[in-house]
């Protein structure tokens, strides 16, 4: 199992502590706070020993009441710094994993298409909520530990330096000898928890796919087979967990038998000093009350090593994603393009692109469209029709060629503009758990009563409406679960085009709806989205008679630009229909 270095367990760290920053005053009151129950909480265990000595020995009552007193009163201070100490921690705990959480997600935002393509969306999901929530508690712990551990050991060591020198010494050889007994458990239980998550991602990733296909695994009666498999994940996660659970139990079962033998040790070495008259009872209370200390927090600085290493992998995780390198936006050059200025007039010159080294998708493809024109885009399946338009939108950029809107290469264009101006509708519609309503005002939030009414009556979703319980605030549940697919197009559709676009792409949008009403919506469309450049990606041979030209990507790379019935003169073209006609014929019957 693999181990990270130390130098690069500390860059990470580094990396993600300055999230701490903004939180500076907090902090400064925080350490203010540490530093003071350090020293108020060392005061004791030598009032004790004054007790001893001086109050007990010589019977004096009044020095016995006032060490009484201060003894109390440093105790209700210690008190009230540890409540302070405790609330700050939390409040910049959680406003830190909101920082980072932010952070993630906003970069996760502005990451180009092909990294979600190559990731697991589930997995992503478990970095920016498991992972961060494991790194903000490491961030403050080791904090906490750091300003709070380090000088209560300085200080106790140099008053026990103070009181026996020699145990001074023998501190420091224990010291050591914890500091490499933490180190070794430490890498032990590295290599276990980088499984433990790996296993955990695997069951969240799993349960997540399956409760979503959920309709696909009851009709294929697949429930056992998921259930067994969830069963063996658990049963591999519970085994590696406690893997994991051996070597804490057995480090800290080590720590505590070496802090009983260093105590043991010591009271030995005071006992024996008493006895020959060169310790007092009263020194030898007080050292013991501090070894005691020293020894308790030795095993939160071994906790400290552990932690680290274990808290190091959701560190590395979660930079692998800030280390992506973004999409280009305008602030790095680029032209942004305005509503009023946009002009869907498309140009694709010798357009090269394949996803993986040495397998073209397009060749030199061309293709013009002028605003206000419907063109079709057909081939056979995976000929490239949605990459080319995906190369359009900016989300691929070409290998070789050039995209141009309006005469303007896309290279020079903010991405982020140009699709603000173009509105898309796909064969799987995304629908999210809320009302019809609210999916249908997705691309414009602050659309009117009488824009939406106006959209369900183009989109032929006005019948559908009268079935549904709430009519338009019918909650359509998560990924639109109660509704049929074509419902789900036509609320697609519905969006798309209620923000009245210039530019829209309908990519096999209309294929769960009937011919019929396929061609009335694209009639209604055309109609009341005025000079509307229209790019339908279709195999629906009705639909394409409607269209100005059809742009046929063959499956030898080639494309060819013609009207549909110039175009159903070529047998390969012809074939392609012939095909998807019967196909789609035995479907609707
Ligand atoms: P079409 O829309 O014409 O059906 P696509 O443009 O979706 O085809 O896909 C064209 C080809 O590219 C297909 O062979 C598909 O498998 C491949 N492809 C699509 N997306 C990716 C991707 N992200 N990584 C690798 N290959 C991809």
């Amino acid at each position: 199992m693999r181990r990270t270095d130390w130098k690069v367990k500390f860059r990470d760290f580094n990396y993600f502590l300055r999230f701490f920053w903004p939180y500076w005053k907090l902090l400064g009151v925080l350490i203010l706070a540490l530093q003071v129950s350090v020293f108020t909480g060392l005061v004791n265990p030598y009032i004790s020993k004054l007790i001893i000595d001086d109050a007990y020995k010589n019977r004096n009552l009044k020095l016995f009441l006032i060490l009484i007193s201060i003894g109390f009163f440093v105790f209700i201070l210690n008190s009230l710094l540890n409540l302070i100490k405790a609330y700050l921690t939390e409040y910049i705990r959680k406003d830190v994993e909101i920082s980072i959480r932010n952070k993630v997600v906003s970069h996760l935002y502005a990451l180009p298409l092909a990294y979600f393509k190559d990731t697991s969306r589930r997995d992503n999901l478990y970095k920016v909520t498991r992972d961060i929530d494991s790194i903000s508690h490491l961030i403050t712990d080791v904090a906490e530990r750091v300003l709070y551990l380090v000088p209560t050991v300085i200080v106790t060591f140099v008053i026990v330096f103070y009181l026996n020198w020699q145990i001074a010494i023998f501190i420091v050889v224990v010291s050591i000898f914890y500091y490499f007994h933490s180190l070794y458990f430490g890498e032990k239980r590295e290599s276990y928890q980088e499984e433990i998550i790996k296993i955990d991602e695997m069951i969240f990733r799993r349960l997540a796919e399956t409760l979503a296909n959920i309709h696909l695994i009851k009709a294929s009666a697949k429930e056992k087979s998921e259930e067994e498999m969830h069963a063996d994940l658990l049963k591999t996660h519970a085994a590696q967990y406690l893997n994991n659970v051996r070597f804490r139990v057995l480090s800290d079962f080590s720590s505590g038998i070496l802090g009983k033998i260093f105590i043991g040790c010591v009271t030995l070495y005071c006992g024996y000093n008493i006895i020959k008259g060169n310790m007092t009872l009263g020194t030898m209370t007080a050292i013991l009350l501090y070894i005691g200390r020293i020894s308790r927090h030795q095993h939160f600085i071994s906790l400290f090593f552990q932690d680290f290493n274990v808290g190091g992998i959701s560190c590395r995780r979660v930079k692998h994603i800030l280390e992506q390198e973004r999409e280009t936006e305008e602030s790095d050059g680029r032209v942004a393009i305005r509503r009023s200025d946009f002009e869907a007039k498309i140009d694709f010159k010798n357009v090269s692109f394949s996803y993986i080294d040495g397998m073209p998708i397009l060749k030199d493809f061309n293709m013009d469209v002028i605003p206000g024109q419907c063109v079709g885009l057909v081939g056979p399946s995976g000929c490239g029709k949605s990459t080319a338009m995906n190369l359009l939108l900016g989300l691929y950029p070409p290998n070789k060629g050039e995209i141009f809107i309006s005469g303007t290469s896309l290279k020079e264009i903010d991405y982020y503009s140009l699709r603000k101006n173009i509105t898309i509708s796909l064969q799987e519609p995304y629908l999210s758990r809320t009302t019809i309503e609210n999916n249908l005002k997705f691309f414009k939030t602050n659309a009117t009563d009488r824009e939406v009414e106006d959209v369900v009556k183009n989109v032929a979703l006005d019948k559908m409406l009268t079935h549904q319980p709430n009519g338009i605030k019918t909650l359509v549940g998560d990924e639109a679960c109660r509704l049929s697919e074509g419902q789900k197009e036509r609320i697609s559709l519905g969006r798309a085009i209620l923000p009245k676009p210039k530019m829209l792409i309908l990519d096999e949008a209309l294929s769960f709806i009937d011919n019929e009403t396929a061609i009335m919506i694209l009639e209604n469309i055309k109609r009341n989205c005025k000079n509307l450049t229209l790019i339908l990606i279709t195999h629906n041979p009705h639909l394409l008679k409607y269209t100005d030209k059809v742009v046929y990507m063959s499956s030898d790379l080639k494309a060819i630009e013609e009207s549909h019935e110039k175009l159903m003169l070529h047998d390969d073209y012809k074939k392609l229909f012939d095909i998807k006609t019967k196909e789609k014929g035995k479907n609707e019957s």
